[in-house]
């Protein structure tokens, strides 16, 4: 709870901060125990220890066989090195629409002079395959040279079929490059680069992995590998080929992020202890019950979940729309002000429309269930119209089918 004190006026928190912001995420004991240690010489046969088991316990997660790559950067730098490595000026990539972030990517591919055409699609549901192979089939040229989705739209709490887009593509017999950004799904939700025909995954460090933000990744197929020898765009930090090395990356632009690597050697021995499938099904357990709360206060037109498809919500965040005439945000800035609950914003043209419950990394029952019912009590508080029951809703489900 956040109350002035009575002496001195000062805000004061007690308790646990619930974070439960769709990343960056709460950061495990584990992890930040881990971290708290010395550097030691990155040039040396200890860090190259650390970065080779972190390097194939990251081939696991993406579920690859191919080149993966870090960076020092967040995800924006890792969006930033797939297009500078991939692509020449004038060069044209097709950004299926999702929401914010995928608009993001689209426009940070514009300013690197490529030319960027959107395929247009209802933010509160999931992408078609079929109107990405129609509009391909349409480009008899191959102009596109790369399509890019985002896997788990985080402004929006939609999932995207990336298999079935894959297959798209496939269907439509077009070469271009599949590149997928994974930030808010990578070690939360299922997710399979070679199966799937990922070209170019994109990925952070700050929310399935349970790292503090500041490392980025790029997991790149030979195909992707082959287009980039050939790409003319201008890289020096981001240029794949002064990184790569054999079995794992070679080279640093200049010193290595040797704290990022103990924590993330750490991460993946957690996310292979409980096993990567159950890892998966907590996440959907505890992001159906956030669903199950917000079905129970839809009663009495109150909020609902934004992502419309049942089959296509995202496991790791759920944007909840509060109805006309409400401000999302009230709801959020009472929940950090009374509760110590931190919760996520409307972004772009979502702002102050939704609230966005982050349900990734590190969590458990309990956290999403106080999570609910501080929510539910903001909703009283602001006067927003809605059911009772969430908390209700939750734990049935969660004792129930989703024990
Ligand atoms: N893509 C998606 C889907 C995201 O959720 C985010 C951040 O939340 C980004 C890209 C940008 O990543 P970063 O904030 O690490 O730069």
């Amino acid at each position: 709870m956040l109350r002035r004190s009575r002496s001195t006026g000062e805000h004061m928190a007690h308790g646990y901060h619930f974070f439960m912001n769709p990343g960056p995420t709460n950061i495990p004991d584990r992890i930040l125990r881990a971290m708290d240690r010395g550097a030691i010489d990155f040039t040396a046969a200890q860090f190259r220890a650390i970065s080779e088991e972190c390097f194939a316990g990251l081939k696991r997660v993406f579920k690859t066989k191919e080149t993966i790559l870090a960076y020092a950067a967040t995800g924006h730098g890792a969006w930033e090195a797939a297009l500078v490595n991939l692509f020449s000026p004038g060069d044209k990539v097709l950004v299926v629409e999702s929401g914010f972030f995928s608009l993001n990517w689209g426009m940070r591919s514009e300013a690197f002079g490529l030319e960027v055409e959107t395929l247009p699609n209802d933010w509160r549901r999931p992408a078609d395959p079929a109107r990405l192979e129609a509009r391909l089939r349409e480009d008899r040229e191959h102009r596109i040279k790369a399509v890019l989705l985002v896997h788990s739209e985080t402004s929006t709490g939609v999932a995207n079929p990336v298999a079935a887009l894959r297959r798209a593509i496939d269907a439509a017999r077009h070469p271009a490059l599949y590149l997928v950004d994974t930030i808010s799904s990578l070690a939360s939700m299922d997710f399979r680069m070679d199966e799937w025909g990922v070209d170019v995954v994109v990925a952070g460090s700050q929310k399935g992995l349970m790292l503090p933000t500041g490392m980025a990744f790029t997991g790149i197929s030979a195909k992707a590998l082959a287009a980039a020898a050939e790409a003319k765009l201008p890289r020096v930090y981001w240029d794949w080929k002064r990184l790569m090395g054999e079995a794992s990356q070679a080279y640093w632009n200049g010193t290595a992020p040797v704290h990022f690597f103990y924590g993330l050697q750490e991460a993946l021995r957690m996310l292979e202890e409980e096993g990567l499938d159950d890892v998966f099904a907590r996440h959907h357990r505890l992001a159906e019950a956030t669903r199950r709360a917000v079905r129970a206060w839809r009663q009495n037109d109150g909020p609902e979940v934004y992502a419309l498809d049942p089959g296509a919500q995202s496991d790791t965040i759920t944007a909840i729309l509060v109805p006309e005439g409400h401000n999302a945000d009230q709801v959020r800035q009472t929940c950090l002000d009374k509760y110590n609950l931190s919760l996520g914003g409307g972004l772009d043209r979502l702002k102050g429309r939704v609230f966005r419950i982050g349900h990734m990394g590190d969590l458990n029952e309990p956290m999403v269930l106080g999570t609910i019912a501080a929510v539910e009590m903001a909703l009283d508080l602001v006067g927003v119209p809605h059911g009772k029951g969430g908390v209700q809703a939750a734990m049935e489900y969660l004792e129930g089918e989703g024990n």
